[in-house]
């Protein structure tokens, strides 16, 4: 834990205790603030009292006494409207802050020397495939590592803030929404498209959010820009005309005359302006798909500029092991690969799985978004079959009429059966099962994970034994 003693013996209020309003209040009481810990829904208030975390109703207090008021991401802080709790702060003058800005002191608060280094991830897509990725590559090098933030360990509950270490952070629009101090050595902005823009105004109030991730750089830290969309790409050569930071551009789709490029998976260093092959994405089984490339290209300039060498970042590049639920390849069995791409939960991103293979058996459904599967009629010449399962299957079966053979399975389970079976007897080269959904799935799941639990050990039970023990 990071503890926070920039509050120590003054009230703070902490608003919302999911798991990174949880990690703040721990940090804050552990630095010697008085906690005023709240959250309307009486199961999260439990768990919370159930945490060690005493309870105070911040609707009943006297505001004037708050030194802060600590807010959850998930709060609407500005869009569609202030909270009424935000608006009660900026009544009485008391800050409005996020776990991430509590980080960001605390780390300033520190010598400059006694700092750590501090990496920040961002962009609509990949930020938690770029933040392991970039974690794994610099702990194989053997660097003291820590990665959290909006993946995994809330920031403030990640290992206490040392000289030697780096701390590799997930930052979404919303925490970013909530920082003033925040320095990265390196900010990383992967990608933008049009998103939670209900939260931000609108594009610019998300574009604007997400910029906050380059405030307080110096000539000394890094800028980590894509170049592959419009509006990375004007952040970009907005940044080299006038930020004070340095910019590496990086790009899965152009060859780079300065910058990082992986056009089809072909890694290049032209930092210095000249280019040097690195390597091969394909063979980083993890790394596959064009997605994919954009996120090692954004995880090699990282850790170029945090000082490893190309063949330590490609070594680490080739043994990252993936995320759970994004394009997992969870094995092969007669010759049928199966991969799990559960966390596909809209057409956008299940595009990228379909892109990467080819001889598809499709599993997707659920519930189905408001763009259905419509978009990804480019793609469907890659599938040779589509399972359907949960309540899309009446609307995507129409959408694939004619174009696609489907049938209709109403649970996962027939799906992955069925979708098996087609692939072994089809005789194609290298068929692949998928499962991306581009469905929500909360008609017959927990969750995301849970979908995509159930499907590797549907999997694993098809195995043949000699298989699952060495799984
Ligand atoms: P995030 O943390 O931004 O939600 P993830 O790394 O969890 O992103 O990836 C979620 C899904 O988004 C993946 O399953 C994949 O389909 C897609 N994806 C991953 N990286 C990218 C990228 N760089 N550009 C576009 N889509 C991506």
């Amino acid at each position: 834990m990071i503890p926070i003693t920039e509050y120590a013996g003054r009230d703070v209020a902490v608003y919302g205790l999911g798991r990174t309003g949880l990690s703040a209040a721990k940090a804050l009481k552990a630095g010697g603030a008085r906690v005023h810990a709240w959250d309307d829904n009486e199961e999260t208030r439990a768990k919370a009292e159930a945490a060690g975390i005493a309870l105070s109703d911040i609707n009943k207090r006297d505001w004037q006494t708050f030194a802060a008021l600590v807010l959850s991401p998930g709060i609407p802080y500005k869009f569609p409207q202030p909270h009424r709790l935000v608006r009660m702060a900026e009544m009485t003058g008391v800050p409005v802050i996020g776990d991430m800005e509590l980080f960001a002191r605390a780390v300033q608060a520190l010598p400059e020397r006694g700092r750590p280094k501090v990496v920040g991830i961002t962009g609509t897509n990949g930020k938690s495939t770029t933040t392991a990725l970039t974690g794994h590559v610099l702990k194989e090098a053997g660097r003291d590592v820590r990665v959290g933030g909006n993946i995994g360990t809330g920031v403030l509950d990640l290992a206490a803030l040392h000289s030697n270490a780096v701390y590799v952070l997930e930052m979404s629009s919303y925490q970013l929404d909530l920082v003033k101090s925040l320095h990265c050595n390196v900010a990383v902005m992967l990608n933008l498209s049009p998103d939670h823009l209900e939260r931000h105004g609108g594009m610019d109030g998300y574009q604007a959010a997400k910029m906050r991730i380059f405030q307080n750089q110096t000539p000394h830290d890094v800028a980590v820009v894509g170049f592959d969309d419009i509006y990375t790409q004007s952040i970009a050569i907005g940044l080299s005309a006038s930020g004070p930071q340095r910019v590496t551009q990086i790009s899965s789709t152009y060859t780079l005359g300065k910058g990082v490029s992986a056009v089809e998976g072909r890694l290049y260093d032209n930092l210095n302006g000249k280019a040097e092959f690195i390597g091969k994405l394909e063979d980083c089984p993890a790394l596959q798909g064009r997605h994919n490339f954009q996120n090692a290209a954004a995880a090699y300039a990282t850790c170029r500029a945090l000082g490893l060498d190309p063949a330590t970042i490609m070594a680490g590049l080739k043994s990252f092991p993936g995320l759970a639920h994004r394009m997992e390849n969870i094995g092969d069995i007669e010759g049928v690969r199966f991969v799990n791409d559960s966390k596909a939960t809209n057409a956008q991103a299940a595009e990228q799985a379909l892109r990467s293979f080819r001889n598809i058996y499709w599993i997707a459904g659920g519930v189905p978004k408001a763009e259905g599967i419509g978009p990804l009629a480019p793609l469907f010449p890659n599938i040779t079959k589509a399972y359907l399962f949960g309540q899309a299957e009446g609307a995507f079966a129409a959408t694939l009429k004619g174009k696609v053979a489907v049938q209709a399975c109403g649970t996962l389970d027939r799906a992955v059966d069925q979708a098996f079976r087609d692939a072994k007897a089809s005789g194609d080269a290298s068929p692949v099962v998928l499962l991306s959904p581009a469905c929500a799935s909360f008609d017959q799941f927990k969750d995301y994970e849970h979908r995509g639990e159930v499907f590797r050990s549907l999997v694993r039970a098809m195995q043949p034994a000699a298989l699952k023990e060495s799984a």
